[in-house]
């Protein structure tokens, strides 16, 4: 019998696996299809920068820690499983193409009050950084210390590291319902195709689909829902840009070998995760019209994937109120890839009755609800 498992091999599932497995925990990650081939694998593998010293919010918080935990976490897989996630701190770039020059300020301010090294640049300064720029551009900065990561190379290394440590994965295993005491206050297996499976503890990492399981366990104020994101891939060679470029929620990503992934459309579809002819259009429109040259680059392919959000945007991290050994990992929306180390340590802490190197509090299940 497994001390822990967890319901779902996304990022999330995967990255906590791999820690409780590293402190000597038996570990079982269940996958109703593939190991980590959901959100964790479409998402772009932004990684935005934070500082543990000076972080003001909750939210802050987890990112910084995690920007100190990537750079080691990248380390210890390569050491362990040989596997290169692409792990790097290519700098990113936030523009914009219309509105008022000061309309970038209150975040240049903010990336300030963080503690986060953050330049202001003018359109010289940032087609400085990045010649292939469209000109016109009213308002930009720089984040040297954004990062990105290969998230399928990721998913794979972690994959990789989880059979190393002795985690057991059960790819194409879905969880239909919790075996609960009659009290409710413990559940003791979880009902899966291939019969029941008895654990110590339970963890939900389920993404999009974690929704389900909060409502079957009555948590009246949590909920996650899918919101899909396309995205679209090109690439040119010799490389066109260097930076993660961002302008609002639309983004482009290069990566080292000329690929460029521009992303991403918010759809409220449900489990839908076609692309369609507009969002590939989109994208791909925006995409040459921020660096011009991406018109004569080949397209690749298109995907999308289910982001999984909560009413106010930010994870679960805690207990299912009621039910002391079930605990819930999910609900990151647009940032569950940067968020997933610190979210791995935070959890396995929570499941070894330690202190948590962040306050989870503010992440907890039954917190007011808003928004949605
Ligand atoms: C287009 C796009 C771009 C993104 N870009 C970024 C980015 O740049 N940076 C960033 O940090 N984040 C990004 N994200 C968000 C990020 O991908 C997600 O927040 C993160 O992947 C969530 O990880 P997860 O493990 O919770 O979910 P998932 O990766 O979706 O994994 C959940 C897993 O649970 C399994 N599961 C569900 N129900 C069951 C069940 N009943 N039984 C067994 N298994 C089950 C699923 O099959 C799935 O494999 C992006 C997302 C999208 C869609």
């Amino acid at each position: 019998m497994s001390d822990v498992v967890v319901i779902g091999g996304g990022v999330i599932g995967l990255t906590l696996a791999y820690e409780l497995a590293g402190r000597g925990v038996a570990v079982t990650v269940l996958d109703q299809g593939p190991m980590g081939q959901e959100s964790s694998w479409a998402g772009a593998g932004i990684l935005p920068p934070g500082n543990p010293q000076q972080a003001v919010t909750p939210e802050a918080r987890l990112r910084a820690h995690s920007h100190v935990l990537w750079p080691r976490l990248a380390e210890q897989l390569r050491t362990e499983t040989g596997i290169d996630n692409g792990f790097r701190r290519c700098g990113g770039l936030e523009i914009r193409e219309d509105g008022e020059p000061e309309q970038l300020d209150s975040e240049i301010e903010q990336w300030r009050t963080e503690g986060v090294d953050v330049e202001r640049l003018d359109e010289s300064g940032a087609i400085g950084h990045e010649p292939r720029l469209g000109r016109g551009l009213v308002a930009a900065y720089r984040l040297p210390q954004m990062g990105q990561v290969r998230n399928p190379r990721h998913l794979k290394a972690l994959i990789a590291g989880c059979v190393a440590r002795g985690v057991t994965l059960r790819p194409g295993c879905p969880v239909h319902s919790f075996v609960r005491l009659s009290s409710g206050s413990r559940v003791l297996a979880v009902r899966t195709l291939d019969g029941e499976l008895f654990a110590g503890q339970f963890v939900i990492a389920g993404g999009a689909w974690s929704g389900r399981f909060l409502s079957e366990l009555g948590c009246r104020t949590a909920s996650v829902r899918p919101l899909r994101g396309q995205m679209a891939l090109v690439s040119s060679l010799p490389p066109l840009i260097r930076h993660v470029v961002n302008v609002g929620s639309r983004y482009l990503v290069p990566r080292d070998d000329g690929r460029v992934l521009i992303g991403s459309t918010e759809e409220a579809v449900g489990f839908d995760k076609r692309n369609t002819a507009d969002g590939v259009g989109e994208l791909l429109a925006f995409g040459r019209r921020i660096v011009p040259a991406l018109a004569s680059a080949t397209f690749e392919r298109a995907w999308a994937g289910l982001r999984p959000q909560s009413p106010d945007g930010l994870p679960y991290l805690g207990a299912v109120p009621g039910a002391s050994n079930l605990f819930v990992a999910a609900g990151h929306f647009r940032a569950g890839l940067q968020l997933s180390p610190i979210t791995a340590v935070a959890l396995t802490q929570l499941l070894l009755g330690e202190p948590t190197t962040v306050d989870v509090q503010p992440f907890r299940v039954d917190r007011e609800r808003s928004g949605h």
